[in-house]
């Protein structure tokens, strides 16, 4: 057994397998950061700077914003004092060249290292991701089939508006799970190399992803 703030976890598995929802859990548990790219790309668009306005086309498109961008975002982020006892990447890293640099970058660090993969087939992603709905005030989540909020264009928390993430829409959710299928994919192989990849199956409830997570990871539920 393992404490969670020994350990570094690279969450992996394509979009709407679930990654933010387990991921929260997780780092509630262990008390790491979570560090999503998604969400630090996001906040760098809603600030308007300029590496915002650099990713957001990429991003409505569904295509990977260039490596360059997201590794200097990440390279900050693990740089924090919070991070030195661990963490948890969520949507990072999509291709082999992200994962030789978070190689790099970890290099030295004693922390124990894991990639959990949730395995999700593409039929179920579709059907996930383009009810899921966003609180452009709060970030609050819900779906209209499987957390419908009491309202279809309002948050429940706080009110706000809740939209469709531009890059949740049919055409662009094909598209990203296209590049998961090529650019992300192969980094599963290259962790099960390296004896370091955990799979679990993502379509069984949250709390049972989240039990067969625990138990893979060697940590108590
Ligand atoms: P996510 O919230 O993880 O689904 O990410 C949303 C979008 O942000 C992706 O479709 C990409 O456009 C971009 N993005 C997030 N993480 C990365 C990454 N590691 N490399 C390149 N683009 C990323």
């Amino acid at each position: 057994m393992s404490d969670g703030a020994t350990l570094q976890i690279v969450l992996l598995g394509p979009p709407g397998a679930g990654k933010g929802t387990q991921a929260a859990l997780l780092v509630r548990k262990l008390g790491i950061p979570h560090v999503s790219t998604g969400e630090i790309l996001r906040g760098e668009i809603t600030r308007g700077t300029e590496r915002g306005d650099q990713a957001r086309v990429f991003m409505e498109q569904g295509r990977l914003v260039p490596d360059e961008l997201v590794l200097d975002l990440v390279r900050g982020r693990l740089a924090s004092s919070d991070c030195e006892q661990g963490f948890l990447l969520d949507g990072f890293p999509r291709s082999t060249i992200q994962a030789e640099e978070l190689c790099r970058m970890i290099a030295g660090r004693t922390k124990r290292f894991m990639a959990a993969s949730i395995v999700v087939s593409d039929e179920e992603i579709v059907r996930r991701l383009a009810g899921r709905r966003t609180c452009t005030s709060c970030g609050a989540i819900f779906h209209l089939e499987f957390e419908p909020p009491r309202q279809p264009d309002a948050c429940d928390k706080c009110g706000g508006a809740l939209v469709q993430r531009e890059d949740d829409r049919e055409e662009v959710i094909q598209r990203r799970l296209r590049i998961y299928r090529r650019d992300t994919e192969p980094l599963l192989d290259y962790y099960r190399a390296k004896n370091r990849l955990l799979e679990v199956g993502g379509q069984a409830s949250v709390e049972a992803v989240q039990s067969q997570l625990l138990a893979g990871l060697g940590l108590r539920s």
